[in-house]
């Protein structure tokens, strides 16, 4: 439109203005039907910059969510929130997507961001890399469960998570540990931790311990299904609010919120169960411990964090056997290799 406008009032003496104004009103009119070329770099409507590149696109005027799709790739999108969904991974754009006289209307980045990644052109960005939350269980004046030969859990845990992330950062995940060190952190402040990083992920370590001294072997939990009260838990809605402040999301239109409250909920509890899956597998493989399977469970930290989050006994401190094991260097590395591999192989299944 610009360009157009450009070329035709260079020929037009200036002296003419209502010429000029009449010729932009009729220029106006007709841009409805004119093939108007979109440069990359502009605000534009999503059905222009979509039937220009062959990107098939649909708006659902009720939830006001956006789907958009070209072969194998699909990209989702909500009118007023500027996260755009590209087969799992969030990408931000600058600006929300608008809705004005009756057109989905995009931001300039949207081109670069969106279009390109459906397209799979060459130049195409990088999606932002994918943030993972390590959560080593205790700390401080909580040692967690205690082994018969002394062993504290939060040493263990912390251990775990510190070779963990070392392996995830070679992966060039962006890692982020809720404790680096021997502190102790509540369960609410680790939960805020993972809005204020926008983590993708949420993995929590901890130890198991039992009443009987034969139990042993790993267990994955996974966020049982939540009822209307425990959605509700003040701790969830102030995650949400910091979540929220840190992605900019245009606060005024209430029913948009919730809709993202929504499908970040839902999201959330298909995927944990898949994600304690893959990890249960993983580690049973690496570390030949017996695998006692994977759990629904209402855990605080599983319960109050918005993405995607498991929580991982990697053995028990009661079992003297398990203790002397995981006081070993070596096998501590292969729970953290097999718990790697099996988020990489997890992140990677996502994003094709
Ligand atoms: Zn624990």
């Amino acid at each position: 439109m610009t360009r157009r406008m450009d070329q035709i009032t260079a020929l037009i003496p200036l002296k003419r203005p209502l010429t000029l104004l009449c010729l932009a009103a009729a220029l106006f009119s007709l841009s409805g039907c004119v093939t108007v070329r979109t440069r990359p770099e502009q605000a534009a409507s999503l059905q222009t910059v979509c039937e220009q590149n062959g990107v098939n696109w649909y708006w659902d005027s009720v939830s006001q969510a956006v789907t958009m799709s070209r072969g194998a790739l699909s990209a989702r999108g909500m009118v007023g929130s500027e996260i755009v969904v590209i087969d799992q991974q969030k990408i931000f754009l600058s600006e929300p997507l608008k809705r004005q006289r009756g057109r989905i209307q995009v931001p300039a980045d949207f081109y670069r961001k969106v279009i390109l990644n459906l397209l799979g052109s060459e130049g195409t960005v990088s999606l932002r890399p994918c943030r993972i939350i390590l959560d080593p269980g205790h700390g401080g004046k909580d040692p967690g469960a205690i082994g018969s030969a002394g062993t504290y859990e939060k040493d263990i845990v912390l251990d775990i998570a510190k070779r963990l992330k070392t392996i995830l950062e070679g992966y060039q995940y962006d890692v982020k540990m809720t404790r680096a060190d021997d502190t102790f952190i509540p369960l609410e402040q680790r939960t805020e931790i993972a809005s204020q990083f926008v983590a993708d992920l949420f993995i929590s370590i901890h130890a198991n311990a039992s009443t009987t001294n034969r139990a042993s072997g790993l267990e994955v939990y996974a966020l049982k299904q939540l009822d209307r009260q425990e959605q509700k838990d003040p701790q969830r809605i102030k995650n949400l609010d910091i979540l929220f402040r840190k992605l900019a999301m245009q606060r005024q239109d209430k029913s948009v919120e919730n809709i993202v409250t929504d499908m970040l909920y839902s999201y959330k509890s298909s995927e944990s169960f898949a994600l304690a899956q893959a990890i249960s597998e993983e580690v049973e493989q690496d570390t030949r411990a017996r695998n006692r399977g994977v759990y629904k469970a209402g855990f605080f930290v599983l319960r109050n964090t918005l993405m995607p989050a498991v929580l991982v006994e990697v053995g028990f401190l009661s079992n003297a056997r398990e203790e002397r094991q995981l006081n070993s260097n070596q096998y501590r590395q292969k729970i953290a290799e097999g718990i790697a591999r099996s988020l990489r192989e997890y992140i990677t299944r996502l994003s094709y």
